[in-house]
């Protein structure tokens, strides 16, 4: 089975008017001949925009969020469908923040899988404890409950990846050791086996939680950390590239 090919994808969360596309130019301009994926989640109003902006060029657009339907009487949401209509080429799901601000389930998040998986759009499915849950020793059996719980069946030898984020370490400056993050991918690969087979050897899981140029060649090189989702440190490309060449 092929390994990974390393998966960096940048998450603007709600940040990012018209003028900041040219954040994303810059981006696709200085990529090069990069080893991995490059992706950039910009708000879902700039996701149509920013897949214009960046035709042509290797840099791939995702959404940040999709319903579990494609449409209907849900004010407010955007569905996959719409995003793969706009140009969005994955989307990120489960993130810790709707986690816990809409109180979304795993059931919820596999429901949301399946929706992009529907309409071809390569699901990042964020898993992660919080600090309490580490503290207590729970670390491993939350997320590697929240990896089982949250990817459905249909995703078997489809793409997607799962991005191991630690609720304590996004946005926070704090990063767990390398062992300690080793530990947790090391687990989600073992899950990933007994759930998909041996289609999940090509399954980039990747880190995310305050990933910055200084810390991001000893992450993206310990075992089997196949990318980084990275938050505050993708909205300026000098940034963000530092990343894409730490792979
Ligand atoms: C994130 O929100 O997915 C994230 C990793 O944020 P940050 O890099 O800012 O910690």
């Amino acid at each position: 089975m092929p390994a990974p090919t390393p998966l960096i994808a940048g998450n603007w969360k709600m940040n990012g008017l018209a003028s900041s596309l040219d954040e994303a130019k810059a981006v696709a301009a200085g990529v090069g001949e990069s080893p991995a994926r490059v992706a950039i989640c910009p708000p879902s109003i700039l996701v149509y925009r920013m897949s214009e902006a960046l035709a042509g060029t290797s840099v791939l657009v995702g959404g940040q969020d999709a319903h579990a339907e494609d449409s209907g009487a849900f004010t407010g949401d955007v569905s996959a469908q719409m995003l793969a209509d706009a140009g969005a080429k994955l989307v990120i799901v489960g993130h810790s923040e709707r986690r816990d601000a809409y109180r979304e389930s795993d059931e919820l998040v596999a429901r949301k899988a399946q929706a992009a998986q529907r309409y071809g759009l390569e699901p990042i499915v964020c898993v992660g404890e919080t600090l309490e849950q580490r503290k207590a020793g729970q670390a491993l059996d939350v997320v590697t409950g929240q990896v089982r719980g949250s990817l459905p069946a249909e995703l078997k030898g489809r793409p997607f990846a799962v991005a191991y984020e630690p609720v304590w370490a996004i946005g926070t400056g704090l990063t767990p050791t390398t062992p300690e993050i080793e530990e947790v991918h090391v687990a989600i690969r073992e899950t990933l086996k007994s759930l998909f087979g041996t289609s999940a050897h090509s399954v980039p899981i990747l880190y995310g939680g305050s990933v910055k140029p200084a810390n991001a060649a000893e992450i993206l090189h310990a075992r089997e950390v196949g990318g980084a989702l990275v938050g505050g440190a993708s909205l300026k490309a000098a940034d963000f590239l530092a990343i894409v060449r730490a792979v």
